[in-house]
């Protein structure tokens, strides 16, 4: 149930945003990367297009660690921005792997 969003507070959302952009430049994140594959559409994209995006939302409480943060290309990552996590969780798992 999302039915009750509550935003993070901003002190938290900070944080957590300081942290992504440390996490960026990590080894950790530039094999994730590397392999130029969207975690959702499992499509191919040089590198530098695909964003880090944040599985739980980081206004949603999600934190800024490896399990949460996957990288996603520009369409998927406007698509889940756009749409309540119960609809983008469905629409994947719709979708045929
Ligand atoms: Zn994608």
């Amino acid at each position: 149930m999302d039915n009750d969003f509550f935003p993070a507070d901003p002190e938290f959302i900070n944080v957590e945003r300081r942290k992504a952009k440390a996490l960026k430049q990590t080894a950790w994140w530039k094999n994730q990367i590397g392999t130029g594959l969207c975690a959702y559409c499992r499509q191919r994209f040089p590198p530098k297009e695909l964003t880090m995006d944040h599985k739980i939302p980081v206004i949603r409480g999600g934190r800024t660690s490896k399990s949460n943060c996957v990288p996603a290309c520009q369409t998927c990552n406007r698509l889940k921005e756009n749409m309540p996590p119960d609809k983008w969780r469905s629409m994947l798992e719709q979708r045929p792997s």
